[in-house]
């Protein structure tokens, strides 16, 4: 069987490009991470090949005997991990996840309150081009403009005015815990189900350290991808009354045969994600990015017209506002990108530059996490982001700064002996 440098040499030198870019530059993209190299195994096995329409068990499809196997240790490890009474391991994507979740509990025109995309929500959460802002009457709740955090008070008034058949909790750029109680609570008030999306913190819920939703929420959704450390993929967790519904709402509701391959890699994933290692591991992402928060918080920064928004993080990102800097958004992902630092351009709540441009920087701890830093390196990039967001930037600056990014690089090693 010929190889894919040999079948396919154009794809392979970009495959080959690709690692070399993860090994040499450091990876704070808040919602990457680097999967191990037994959940890359797993996706790259010979389930690629295998229809499994239906659920473990009751499958529409022959000679499913092992992947059910893998779809039940999936399905065990994640609710045992987030103490769920359901799991469905086959949404292909967070996005398809909440697509799930939303059919299983909605009527299409019905109403839904949840977090702005412009303050840190996500795409599926109502944004107007997206499902969920074409299916359903959407109401979007924000941030308050002095604290940087959900305004609670907002979310009230806007569910007793508006009468929500769902209340969304959960974002993707948002630096600071939720209140599930208060969601829960308001939710109660107004007869509304309650979902929280945890793409972002589950590997923080997982490990311990950041409050479980589960216990609050009708349905809890997420990816594997992010803080967890898995395939790219997503999880739809619920109570046993959502059960079927979820079930029947991912297949055949959503999607057509489950990728068994990704499903092998969610359950290698969750496997890690019940180990010590992994807990130690979301340790350092949490001191990894307060001792961003503290560094980009000191006077050079504020000089700069660097601000981190609510003042801090409590998860694994922090959120730069550059609304008072000589940088835009765009500008400050390209310098931090010309010294070999990697993160994406963000828009901040009542941001005054287009989505294309931004004020502000999104930037996580996860993948340098996974690659071993710890607070020594942690402090090292933190001072080098500093340093490329001051005015006095130049090219001596972008040397000196691009050589320290590859010490760090070259001192925690990435996929090892892989070509
Ligand atoms: N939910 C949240 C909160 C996210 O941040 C994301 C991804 O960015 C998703 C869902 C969607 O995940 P995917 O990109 O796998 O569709």
């Amino acid at each position: 069987d010929a190889d894919l440098s040999t079948v396919d040499p154009d794809v392979a030198a970009a495959v080959g490009a690709e690692l070399h870019r993860q090994q040499a530059t450091l990876e704070m993209i808040a919602s990457e991470n680097f999967a191990p190299a037994a959940v890359l195994e797993a996706q790259g096995s010979v389930l690629t090949n295998k229809y499994a329409e239906g659920y473990p068990g009751k499958r529409y499809y022959g000679g499913c005997e092992h992947v059910d196997v893998i779809e039940n240790l999936a399905i065990e490890r994640a609710k045992s991990l987030f103490g769920a009474d359901h799991a469905n391991v086959q949404p292909h994507s967070g996005a398809q996840a909440n697509a799930a979740a939303m059919v299983s509990l909605l009527q299409p025109g019905d109403t839904i309150l949840g977090l702005d995309l412009a303050h840190g929500g996500h795409l599926t959460h109502g944004m107007k081009l997206n499902f969920s802002g074409k299916l359903y009457n959407v109401v979007a709740y924000h941030v308050d403009a002095d604290t940087g955090r959900i305004d609670m008070a907002e979310v009230e008034r806007l569910a007793v005015e508006h009468k929500p058949k769902l209340i969304i909790a959960g974002w993707s750029a948002y630096p600071r815990q939720l209140d599930f109680a208060e969601f829960r609570r308001i939710a109660d008030a107004v007869e509304a189900k309650l979902m929280v999306d945890m793409a972002h913190f589950a590997g923080l819920v997982a490990a311990g350290l950041h409050p479980n939703p589960v216990p609050y929420a009708d349905i809890v959704t997420t990816t594997t991808h992010k803080t967890l450390g898995g395939p790219r993929g997503g999880i739809v967790l619920c109570r046993e009354e959502y059960a079927k519904k979820v079930n029947s709402a991912v297949f055949p509701g959503q999607q057509g045969g489950p990728l068994e391959h990704v499903i092998a890699g969610k359950a290698v994933a969750l496997k890690i994600a019940a180990s010590e290692e992994f807990r130690e591991r979301q340790q350092r992402v949490l001191e990894g990015a307060r001792i961003l928060a503290d560094r980009l918080s000191e006077q050079d920064c504020a000089d700069a017209g660097v601000r981190v928004l609510t003042g801090g993080t409590d998860v694994h990102l922090v959120l730069v506002d550059l609304v008072n800097s000589s940088l835009d958004g765009k500008q400050a992902e390209d310098r931090l990108h010309s010294v070999g630092i990697t993160v994406n351009r963000n828009a901040v709540p009542f941001d005054p530059r287009p989505p294309m441009v931004t004020s502000g920087l999104r930037i996580g701890t996860p993948a340098l996490a996974t690659r071993g830093f710890g607070a020594e390196d942690f402090t090292e990039v933190a001072d080098i982001i500093a340093r490329a967001l001051q005015p006095d930037f130049d090219e001596a600056t972008e040397r000196e700064l691009r050589s320290r990014v590859e010490l760090l690089a070259g001192k925690h090693p990435l996929y090892a002996g892989r070509s």
